[in-house]
């Protein structure tokens, strides 16, 4: 039997649930305080940022999450960035998309129905960035699977 392959990427569709963009709020702790973020993308990016830095608030308070993305590569949001960023953001996405899926029972009914499913990020654009199948090895795919894993790992106990 072969293992069966899910594919996502955008927050669309059946799959769309996985996506870092899809409309699960998070609220997580930083820099000592408790911020709510309306999807782990737009925790990622804020993360970029300081929380006492007025960009952090400002990204949180978009709407699109797509928006959160973009305007982290405007000029005025190039600079002063969190020194740790880059270090500890393969880490920053786990633990949004851990937060997610605890913090919101729905989505994690989701994850544990795709079963062993493989599940890959895949678009275009998936093949060039650091999360997705190309480059980045399906990063977020295997985060996605091991916080599966936990989740069905807490159903037995
Ligand atoms: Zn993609």
């Amino acid at each position: 039997m072969t293992q069966k392959e899910i594919k996502f990427c955008l927050p669309v569709g059946k799959y769309g649930f996985l996506s870092p963009l899809a409309a699960y709020p998070i609220k997580m702790s930083v820099d000592g305080q408790l911020y709510n973020f309306p999807t782990v993308e737009h925790y990622y990016q804020a993360m970029k940022f300081e929380a006492s830095d007025p960009r952090f608030e400002t990204i949180i308070g978009l709407k699109n999450p797509d928006d959160a993305r973009l305007i982290t590569k405007t000029p005025a949001y190039k600079i002063n960035r969190r020194k740790d960023f880059d270090q500890n953001k393969f880490d920053i996405m786990f633990q949004g998309l851990r937060a997610k899926f605890a913090q919101n029972p729905e989505a994690a009914k989701l994850l544990k129905q795709t079963g062993d499913a493989l599940l890959t990020k895949s678009c275009k654009v998936c093949y060039q960035c650091g999360f997705g199948q190309g480059c980045g090895i399906n990063r977020m795919g295997k985060m996605l699977m091991q916080i599966r894993e936990e989740l069905q790992q807490q159903k037995e106990n």
